[in-house]
């Protein structure tokens, strides 16, 4: 069936409804401090709170996570997640099953931690349900299905309509350029997770900060996506 992909932009932090003719699945929630501009975001674009059949969220942070708890609590909208990264939104802890790298990378990542995992407050809550790699959303009300692409975090996915869009999480950003985040837990899975992703024709991008890009770029670019983190 048809289907639109519409970005939300909460402020550099972008959440994505993926909308067919009946209803649509929210990717992603953005940060507490933006819920009530979300929720005018979902108003704008035509979306009833109602016609959402469930909220998937990339990963665990909280930049991503943090209006997940208020949704389910105001309309009972369902939440599915990996378990690889279910200890961060249970605990509030971002750095739950992530590694720690003695590397720059990993500097940067604690920067993030501080910055929206202390600094701004996070509702922790237990998803409803744990979703794995393949998982079909049509019973959902939606054609896409989960792609598990750790490196990020333990537990993120990727959302792949079968249109050949791809709603990436934090995997690869799109901040100047597109590129792997700055902040990997694991720059050995990042790398494998862009490689299983080489062979699944995907068109168009849409990542969890900056604009969407072709994919197809992106990987005749950086023939090892590491090389996309250089400066
Ligand atoms: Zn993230």
């Amino acid at each position: 069936m048809p289907q639109d992909i519409v970005t939300i932009n909460l402020g550099g932090i972008n959440c994505y409804l993926v909308k067919s003719t009946v209803g649509c699945i929210l990717i992603d929630t953005g940060i507490s401090t933006k819920r009530f501009k979300l929720e005018k975001e979902l108003e704008r674009v035509g979306c009833k709170t109602e016609d959402v059949n469930l909220i998937v969220l990339t990963h665990g942070d909280h930049d991503h996570a943090g209006n997940c708890q208020y949704l389910n609590k105001k309309y009972g909208i369902k939440i599915a997640m990996h378990n690889g990264d279910s200890g961060m939104v249970e605990r509030g802890d971002m750095n739950w099953n992530r590694k720690a790298n003695p590397d720059k990378i990993s500097i940067l990542f604690k920067m993030i931690s501080f910055l929206f995992g202390r600094s701004i407050k996070f509702d922790t809550f237990k998803p409803d349900m744990y979703i794995e790699d393949g998982y079909d959303f049509s019973v959902h009300g939606v054609d896409a299905k989960v792609v598990h692409i750790p490196g990020h975090s333990m537990g993120s996915i990727g959302i792949l309509t079968t249109d050949g869009d791809f709603i990436c999480g934090d995997l690869l950003i799109n901040i100047g350029k597109p590129s792997l985040h700055f902040a990997i837990s694991d720059i050995n899975e990042a790398n494998s997770s862009v490689e299983k992703l080489k062979p699944l024709e995907i068109k168009t991008v849409y990542p969890g900060h900056g604009k969407p890009f072709q994919m197809e770029l992106f990987i005749k670019k950086y023939p090892c996506p590491c090389d996309s983190i250089k400066m």
